[in-house]
């Protein structure tokens, strides 16, 4: 599971549409609460396939940053909560299968004219779960995209693990392949909660994975918690965050339980005809976040975004978020992926066997795209790096000509008004409690016809 609240939300088609503005303060409905790109995901369409791949073929902007994201869709089991694409059965001849696709889609990319002389700067594995892939799997796959795109002086190199998955062998393998931010996805360390989220780890796997990833040398490592799981409760909530502070990792990301439609949670909630998810509601999530920060503030961590704290902010980065959210581009590879290219959103198939059918048929596996104009392009970046709480009008000017506050003057103030931030000459800080529930004052921002639609 990732980190940023930013990759691939699911594509069964839901029932009731409720739009993210409608998640307000109270009970948890189904739906999409977070923002993770822009124009939303429902507006990207296969009418627009050709335009992601023609865009291949043209040179790209050398100076903008290039990231690669890869899709490792291999889970042991399904989370009640996932909405990622995942697949629990799948055998080693398949995985090989998969790994191969990879592998040739990342080798067709990189001799396109928009990839010729670009360096990538920033590589993402996620899930899926990455570290299902055994030791030789991961060799395998590390030794045949480099053999495209050599990523040696990349500033950096996340892979997210599933703790169950992990030994202190297979750790010092993926330390010495080069990965420099490793990423535990925890989630809970009660294991009555895990069991009844059906998590596949338990408490013990993820104490024995923390410290053989600490004896592994990784220069950073993140903890993923979310706050709302099935039966979550406010003395347990205390437990994960005094469980959090001895563990000491590098960097904390929490999220709030989000329910879309393509849980399992959200089937049940349609078979018993329930409207609100049975998880604690926002104004709750968004309590025990700010507990949780608090807690690490007074331990020295400062908070970086609405979901991340880092112990040492001046060694403690996280490239593929501030690089994505400053406009990079990044080549998605494998089923299912996001990607932008020169000013083009795509997403591959959704499902493997037309994904590897197509790459193995030497065809592009993108599904669908939408090329975005540059007001949108900015608006993307404003609304992505107000997450981040603390956002800057300058880059905007240069960039785009356009100045922030002035645009959304009113917007500005009716929030000021509010008490949801302040401005001080050309920056802007969102306060506490606005960037708990910023992804809900996002939509205000939107083009008209972008607002109280489906996201995804
Ligand atoms: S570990 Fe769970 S939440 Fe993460 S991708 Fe797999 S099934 Fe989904």
């Amino acid at each position: 599971m990732t980190a940023v609240n930013d990759k691939t939300p699911g594509s069964d088609t839901p029932l009731p549409v409720l739009d993210n503005e409608d998640q307000s303060n109270q009970s948890t409905l189904a739906g999409n609460y977070f923002v993770s790109n822009y124009p939303p995901f429902s507006q990207w369409n296969p009418g627009h396939r050709d335009t992601a791949i023609a865009r291949f073929d043209e040179p790209g902007d050398v100076d903008r940053p290039l990231g690669l994201y890869v899709h490792i869709p291999f889970c042991r089991k399904r989370c009640h909560f996932c909405y990622f694409r995942v697949y629990t059965d799948k055998n080693s001849d398949d995985i090989r299968q998969y790994l191969d696709a990879v592998i040739d889609e990342l080798a067709a990319l990189a001799n396109k004219p928009q990839i010729a002389g670009r360096k990538l700067k920033f590589i993402y594995f996620g899930g899926g779960t990455p570290s299902y892939l055994s030791d030789q799997q991961l060799t395998y796959l590390f030794e045949g995209l480099q053999r495209s795109l050599p990523w040696d002086w990349a500033d950096e190199v996340a892979f997210e693990c599933e703790p169950g998955t992990l030994n202190a062998k297979k750790l010092q393998r993926i330390h010495d392949l080069g990965i420099t931010r490793l990423s535990l996805g925890i989630e809970n360390f009660n294991d009555d909660i895990l069991a009844l989220n059906n998590r596949a780890h338990r408490s013990k796997q993820v104490y024995g994975a923390y410290e053989w990833a600490r004896d592994a040398g990784f220069p950073q490592i993140n903890i993923d918690l979310i706050a709302g799981m099935l039966g979550e409760t406010e003395d347990n909530w205390k437990a994960n965050i005094e469980t959090t502070l001895k563990l000491a990792p590098d960097a904390v990301t929490i999220y709030q339980m989000e329910i879309p439609y393509n849980t399992t949670i959200y089937k049940q909630m349609k078979e018993t005809g329930a409207v609100e998810a049975p998880v604690a509601d926002w104004e709750t999530k968004r309590r025990w976040v700010s507990e949780a920060f608090a807690a690490l503030e007074a331990e020295g961590y400062t908070v970086g975004s609405a979901y991340t704290a880092v112990r040492d902010k001046s060694t403690i980065g996280f490239v593929y978020r501030d690089e994505l959210w400053a406009g990079a581009d990044m080549l998605a590879c494998g089923v299912s992926s996001f990607g932008h290219i020169g000013g083009v959103h795509y997403q591959n198939q959704a499902d493997i066997v037309p994904y590897v059918s197509a790459v193995s048929s030497g065809e592009s596996p993108i599904f669908r795209a939408l090329p975005i104009t540059e007001e949108e392009a900015m608006i993307r970046q404003w609304v992505l790096q107000l997450k981040l709480g603390h956002i800057s009008r300058r880059p905007f000017i240069d960039r785009f000509g356009v100045d922030p506050f002035e645009r959304w003057a009113d917007i500005l103030s009716d929030y000021q008004t509010q008490g949801l931030l302040s401005i001080d000459g050309d920056e802007l800080t969102l306060t506490r409690d606005a960037l708990l529930q910023v992804d809900r004052l996002l939509h205000a921002f939107f083009l008209p016809q972008h607002r109280g639609i489906r996201y995804a």
